[in-house]
C-alpha cells in the first residue's frame, strides 16, 4: 500500500464506504492522511464526577450503577436513562433515539464517557448523549472528524488507524526540502500527519500543526508570487481621461473621504496601461458600489464597457437597481442578465451589449455564457469575491482583451493581513461608513429570554418590519455530537406551527438548490416572508432595509467577524434595528467575544479584536467566510506564521527566483499544484 492506493483497498473500507469517503473528497490513502480531524477530545478522565467542570466537555470514568431505563416520550422518541457512578457521586446519562445503547450499558461494567456535564433541576449531574469508550482509551487525545452520511467519526478514526498500521515513513514522501526542515526545526511529514490524527500530547499536536501550517502558508505565498508576476507582464487598457469629477456631480450624496481615496487609487490604475488587479475591501454598507460605479463611469466615457458579476440573482438585481439610481441623469446604460430573465429579455440585453449600446452588464454566472458578447469590455467587477473562483473571474475577463479587474469583498480583515492574504491583488480599503447610519443596538442574552425575544420579534413584525433568526446547524440529524445546537430546519418548523403561526416564516440554508435559495431570498426581500430562519448563508451582501431584527442562536458557535457580517444584514433602512445574541456559553472566550461585539460596530476594529482574541490555542475554531480557504492554517490565529511565511518565501526566491534548484524541486511541485488549484474554481 502507498499514498496513491485507492481508499477502497484499505482494510475496513470496501466499495460502499469508499463511495462515502469520496463524498468527503477522499479518494486515495494519501487523501485520508490529509483528512484531518476537525477537533479533538481529551479522554483523560476527571478526578471525580463531583470535581469535573460543568457546562463543558469532559471525560468521566464510571461504573454502570443500575440497568438503563428505556421509555417513549413525546413524538415517539426513544429515551434511555442510565445512572453511573464513580463510587461517590451518581451521574445520569441520557440518550435520545439510540436503540443500541441500552445493550452496551451493562450493570457493573466500567466505561469512559465523554460529553458536556450539566446540572439538572435537582442539583444532580447529567450528561446528554455522551460518547462512550472502553478504558483502553483512557488518557488518549482522540480525533473528531467531519462526518458525512453513514460515515461516523469513529469509523473514520479506525480507517486512519489502519492507514498508519500499513504505512511507514518511507511510504509518505517528504514535501519540504530537508534544509528548511532543519533550519526551522520542523517535524517530518509522516510524523506530523500521524500526530495530527493521534497526538501523543498537546505539545506534539502543536508541533505537528506548526509543520503543516508552515508548509501550507509557504506554498501559498510562493504561489501568489508567481500568479502575480505572470499577471503584471501583460499589457492592458489605458484610459486617457478620468471622469471622476463629472461622476460625482450626478451623485445624490457626498462621497466619504474613504470612497474618494479608493476611487482615486482605482483611477490611477486605469491610466497605467497595465491591467488593474485590485481588491476593494469595505465593511457592509460602506458604499463599495458607489466606488465601483465611478470606475464604470470613467470606462464608459472612455468608450469601454464593464461587467459586474454577483453570486446570486438577488444580489445582481440589487446592484442593478443601485447602479440605475447612481447613474440617473447620466447617459450610462445598464442592463441585467440573470438566469431567470425571459429569453426575449436576455436576447435584447445581449444585443445591446454586443453592439456597445449598453455600457454595463450586471448579472450572475449567466454573464459567463458564451453568447454573452461585449463590444469593448474594459472592466470586470466581481462582488463578494469568495464566491467566485479565480477561474470564473478569468472566464469573464476573457470576454475582453485583458480588461481591468476589480474584486469587491465585504469581509473586513486587518489591513496588514489583507496585504498578505490577497498577495495577488492590490488592496483598497473603505474604512468609513457614510454619515447618518442608524446605530444598531446589540444585546447578549441567555436562552431563558427566548419568549421575550419572540414577543419582541412579533412586535416588529406587527409594525410591518422583518426579522432574521440565524442557527448554527441546518438539521439536527446533521451532527450527532452536537445535540444541543439549534438547527434551522427544526426551528423553522417549530415556529411556523407554533409561536409564529400567524406570520409568514421562511427557511433558508446552504444545502438548498441555489434557485430555491434565490426564491426564498427574493420573497424575503419583497416582504412576503416576514421571519426568515436561516443558516449563515444569508450573510452574503443582501440588502433588505425593512429587516430590523437579527437574532443569532448559539452565538458562541460563530466567530466575531462572522457575527459582524450577520449584524450587517440589519440597520440598512430608516428604522431602528436590534441584534440579539442568544448563548448559554459562560466560557471566558465566548464572553470576551460578546463584550467586544456588543461594544462596537466597526468591522475593522472587530477584525483586529478577533485576531487578538483567537489565541493560537483556539485553532480548532470555525471557518471564516470570505477568506482564502486554507486546509489547515487559519489566517487569524496563524497571522504570525503568515508574516513569517512571507519573509521565508522572499528569502527562498531571492536565491532561486524560479525555484529551479534541485533542493527546491519539491517546493516547485507543490507550488505548481496550488496554482492549478487556484485556477480551477475555488
Ligand atoms: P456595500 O459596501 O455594502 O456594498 P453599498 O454600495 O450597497 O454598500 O451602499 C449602501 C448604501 O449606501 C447604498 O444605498 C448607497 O446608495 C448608499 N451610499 C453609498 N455611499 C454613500 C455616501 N457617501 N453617502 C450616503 N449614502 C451612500
Ligand atoms: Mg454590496
Amino acid at each position: 500500500m502507498n499514498i496513491n492506493s485507492p481508499i477502497q483497498y484499505l482494510k475496513g473500507v470496501g466499495e460502499a464506504r469508499a463511495k462515502q469517503f469520496n463524498k468527503l473528497d477522499v479518494y486515495t490513502v494519501g487523501d485520508l492522511l490529509y483528512f484531518l480531524p476537525r477537533a479533538y477530545e481529551n479522554w483523560a478522565p476527571e478526578e471525580s464526577i463531583h470535581k469535573a467542570p460543568l457546562f463543558t466537555n469532559c471525560c468521566i470514568s464510571a461504573v454502570i450503577a443500575e440497568p438503563p431505563v428505556v421509555s417513549r416520550i413525546s413524538g415517539g422518541r426513544l429515551l434511555t436513562k442510565c445512572n453511573v457512578t464513580d463510587g461517590e457521586t451518581i451521574l445520569t446519562l441520557i440518550f435520545f433515539n439510540n436503540p443500541y445503547v441500552a445493550d452496551k450499558l451493562k450493570e457493573g461494567e466500567e466505561f469512559l464517557f465523554y460529553g458536556k456535564l450539566n446540572r439538572n433541576l435537582f442539583g444532580g449531574r447529567e450528561m446528554i448523549a455522551p460518547r462512550m469508550a472502553s478504558l483502553q482509551y483512557s488518557g488518549k487525545i482522540r480525533p473528531v472528524y467531519r462526518q458525512s452520511g453513514k460515515l461516523s467519526s469513529a469509523m473514520i478514526e479506525n480507517c486512519v488507524r489502519n492507514c498508519f498500521k500499513n504505512l511507514t515513513a518511507a511510504d509518505v514522501p517528504e514535501t519540504l526540502p530537508q534544509y528548511l526542515i532543519e533550519k526551522y526545526d520542523l517535524l517530518p511529514l509522516y510524523d506530523a500527519l500521524k500526530q495530527m490524527h493521534f497526538p501523543d500530547s498537546n505539545e506534539e499536536l502543536f508541533k505537528a500543526r506548526r509543520r503543516l501550517v508552515f508548509e501550507e502558508l509557504l506554498i501559498f505565498r510562493l504561489s501568489l508570487y508567481f500568479i502575480k508576476e505572470s499577471g503584471s507582464l501583460s499589457e492592458g487598457i489605458r484610459l486617457n481621461k478620468d471622469y471622476t469629477d463629472e461622476y460625482t456631480q450626478y451623485l445624490p450624496f457626498v462621497l466619504t473621504k474613504a470612497q474618494r481615496k479608493c476611487i482615486s487609487e482605482i483611477a490611477a490604475d486605469l491610466s497605467l496601461g497595465k491591467p488593474m488587479n485590485r481588491l476593494l475591501q469595505g465593511d457592509v454598507g460602506s458604499g463599495k458600489t458607489a466606488v465601483a460605479a465611478a470606475a464604470i463611469y470613467s470606462c464608459a466615457k472612455n468608450g469601454y464597457q464593464s461587467a459586474l458579476m454577483a453570486p446570486t440573482e438577488v444580489l445582481a438585481e440589487q446592484h442593478y437597481r443601485t447602479l440605475q439610481k447612481l447613474f440617473e441623469g447620466t447617459d450610462i446604460k445598464v442592463c441585467l442578465i440573470t438566469g431567470s430573465k425571459t429569453a426575449k429579455e436576455k436576447r435584447e440585453a445581449k444585443g445591446q451589449l454586443s453592439v456597445g449600446e449598453a455600457d454595463v452588464a450586471v448579472g450572475t454566472h449567466a454573464l459567463l455564457q458564451s453568447d454573452v458578447e461585449f463590444n469593448r469590455l474594459g472592466l470586470v467587477i466581481t462582488d463578494e469575491q469568495h464566491r467566485f473562483g479565480v477561474n470564473q473571474r478569468a472566464a469573464l475577463s476573457a470576454k475582453g482583451d485583458n480588461p481591468h479587474v476589480l474584486v469587491m469583498s465585504a469581509t473586513p480583515i486587518p489591513r496588514t493581513l489583507a496585504l498578505i492574504v490577497y498577495g495577488d491583488l492590490d488592496v483598497s480599503i473603505l474604512d468609513e461608513l457614510p454619515p447618518g447610519r442608524q446605530e444598531i443596538d446589540t444585546y447578549k442574552v441567555d436562552s431563558s429570554y427566548r419568549q421575550r425575544i419572540y414577543n419582541f420579534i412579533k412586535k416588529h413584525l406587527d409594525e410591518g418590519r422583518q426579522a432574521y433568526i440565524i442557527c448554527p446547524l441546518i438539521d439536527t440529524d446533521e451532527e450527532e455530537d452536537s445535540p444541543d445546537l439549534t438547527a434551522a430546519k427544526q426551528l423553522a418548523e417549530e415556529l411556523s406551527e407554533g409561536e409564529f403561526k400567524q406570520y409568514r416564516v421562511g427557511l433558508l440554508h446552504g444545502k438548498m438548490k441555489s434557485s430555491d435559495k434565490d426564491k426564498i431570498m427574493r420573497s424575503f426581500s419583497e416582504g412576503e416572508i416576514q421571519l426568515l430562519v436561516s443558516t449563515v448563508v444569508v450573510e452574503v451582501g443582501v440588502d433588505v432595509p425593512n429587516a430590523t431584527v437579527m437574532v443569532i442562536e448559539n452565538a458562541e458557535m460563530f466567530g466575531l467577524s462572522q457575527l459582524h457580517q450577520l449584524r450587517g444584514r440589519i440597520g440598512r433602512g430608516q428604522h431602528k434595528s436590534t441584534c440579539i445574541l442568544i448563548s448559554d456559553d459562560e466560557g471566558e472566550n465566548a464572553k470576551q467575544r460578546f463584550e467586544v461585539f456588543c461594544a462596537t460596530t466597526d468591522g475593522f476594529e472587530i477584525a483586529e479584536k478577533d485576531l487578538e482574541l483567537r489565541g493560537p490555542g483556539d485553532f480548532l475554531g470555525k471557518r471564516q467566510h470570505g477568506m482564502p480557504q486554507f486546509k489547515i492554517a487559519d489566517i487569524f490565529t496563524d497571522s504570525k506564521s503568515l508574516y513569517a511565511a512571507q519573509r521565508i518565501a522572499e528569502g527562498i526566491l531571492s536565491l532561486d527566483p524560479k525555484l529551479l534548484r534541485p533542493q527546491n524541486a519539491v517546493l516547485k511541485m507543490s507550488v505548481d499544484r496550488m496554482i492549478a488549484e487556484f485556477q480551477r474554481a475555488n
